[in-house]
């Protein structure tokens, strides 16, 4: 059984990996060392092949994966890396890593601007109202957020060090007021995304063509046009950044340089994430991260993506409301994340059924000791998410834990069904939904009170109490909701 072979690693071979790290100084506090590892391997797009998981300072584990731009509800395409790398954490976690996920907020894009015009709104005001349906969306989702979710709006000043470090190293230049990147001063461009320089586009149109020395480079910041409301000072005049060097300015911000896993959709490999890798390294002389790690597609019918520059969405709100969030939950993790996944009504009803196999297989089961064939089924389960976060697998293995358990005496033990399940988010089918414990119903209540008292401070203190309890309160419409969220 290589899967489920375990590997502990001497503390001397892990210090000189974490030599090569550079961790910011606000991500250093507590730290751990993971003194018992399973081996990991993840494929990394730049080099095609699987990667052992190696990680920086003592054991931990640091994933940025490219959020939203925020200029319309998110699909059900875009909740998808939401899970892949939520769940992804979880499994870390088990594992035994300290795992630190930033997933950012694009609040500044061209897409917003044309979205808000074209609305006749300001651009702030719609980033704003997206960014929190985004929130309320994906909160439905109850997998908890992101341990950062930095705004590209927050980041100017990041973003425009950046840039000056570029241009002062000569890979970029400034022209009336935008900046560019002088993509062929580095060698290396095109690897991530396995493309040859001479047959790309940056998909910037004729944008800024007159100005760029090479047609291959690529605008770091843009001068500020007649009718865009959102704008900063910067050394180059008025204007906004690039899409591309807002993502390196906020990983490197939360996570330093040479962080463990950057995520994101398939279809970010280029240009987005070729550009990201560029800046970063043209900058810091340093590779922004170790393992590339691309989900493949959502797609509707006939194998076309879900997107929507393509007009063919389904709001990750809907899809909830339709077939529950359960449901979408599991069909987001049935398929291996870098395959495309299909949507389709049917595929999402029969998860239900699989679902309810779940929910019986719980009922029936005691505290008893697990019996060997389960506790094959169960190590199977983990050693498929440690091979390449093989999802698909991992249900099997689940379902195998659940065949056994029904066959053989003594009944397994509830834990190991319990440990699997909370990893993908699934741990409230075996709870029932919103049986708070006793002493978490009487803390909400006293929330409830401090909020009609007016007294902030305590509401506050108590919410954050529940939060550490592993429930949260959501204000809904018909009263507060408790939420279980591990
Ligand atoms: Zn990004």
């Amino acid at each position: 059984m290589q899967d489920s072979l375990r590997v502990r690693p001497l503390i001397p071979e892990l210090c000189a990996l974490h030599g090569a790290v550079g961790w910011s100084p606000r991500n250093a506090a507590a730290s751990r060392i993971v003194a018992d590892v399973r081996f990991i391997s993840i494929h990394d797009t730049r080099t095609g092949s699987a990667l052992p998981l190696q990680t920086g300072v003592e054991g931990r584990v640091g994933i940025y994966a490219c959020g939203p731009t925020v200029y319309s509800r998110v699909h059900v395409g875009n909740a998808r890396p939401f899970v892949v790398f939520s769940v992804l954490k979880r499994f870390l976690e088990r594992e035994g890593y300290h795992v630190t996920l930033v997933v950012n907020v694009t609040d500044v894009n061209d897409k917003i601007y044309d979205a808000a015009r074209v609305a006749g709104r300001s651009s702030d005001e719609l980033a704003r109202e997206m960014t929190a349906h985004y929130i309320a969306d994906t909160d439905r989702l109850r997998l908890g957020r992101p341990d950062f979710e930095p705004r590209a709006t927050e980041t100017i000043q990041p973003i425009i060090g950046l840039i000056d470090d570029l241009v002062s190293r000569g890979h970029a230049y400034a022209e009336q007021g935008d900046v560019y990147f002088r993509v062929r001063s580095l060698p290396s461009y095109g690897d991530l995304s396995h493309r040859d320089v001479d047959q790309m586009d940056q998909g910037e149109g004729v944008e800024g063509a007159a100005l760029k020395e090479d047609p291959l480079d690529f605008a770091l910041w843009k001068a500020a046009k007649p009718g865009e409301d959102v704008f900063w000072d910067s050394p180059w005049g008025t204007g906004r950044p690039g899409w591309h060097i807002e993502c390196s300015a906020m990983a490197e911000e939360l996570l330093g340089v040479g962080f463990e896993i950057h995520g994101g959709g398939i279809d970010l490999a280029f240009p987005h994430h070729e550009n990201e890798a560029a800046q970063t390294l043209a900058a810091r002389g340093e590779q922004l991260a170790r393992i590339w790690m691309h989900n493949g597609m959502v797609e509707l019918g006939g194998h076309e993506k879900m997107s929507k520059s393509l007009g063919n969405i389904r709001g990750l709100a809907d899809v909830i409301d339709e077939f529950g969030r359960d449901a979408v939950l599991y069909w987001l993790l049935s398929g291996h994340y870098r395959q495309p996944l299909a949507f389709a009504p049917e595929t999402l009803e029969a998860a239900a059924a699989s679902l309810q196999r779940i929910v019986e297989a719980g009922r029936r089961l005691g505290g008893a000791e697990p019996n060997a064939e389960c506790s094959d089924s169960h190590d199977a389960f983990f050693a498929a998410l440690a091979d390449d976060f093989n999802t698909p697998r991992a249900l099997a293995a689940l379902f195998g834990w659940i065949n056994a358990a029904n066959r053989c005496d003594p009944a397994p033990a509830r834990g190991q069904l319990e440990g699997m399940l909370g990893i993908l988010g699934l741990a409230n089918l075996l709870e029932g939904e919103e049986q708070a414990p006793a002493e978490v119903v009487a803390l909400a209540q006293r929330r409830d009170e401090a909020r009609a008292a007016k007294d902030w401070a305590t509401a506050d203190a108590l919410r954050d109490e529940l939060a550490a309890l592993g429930w949260e309160v959501r204000d809904g419409t018909s009263g507060p909701e408790l939420i279980k969220t591990f």
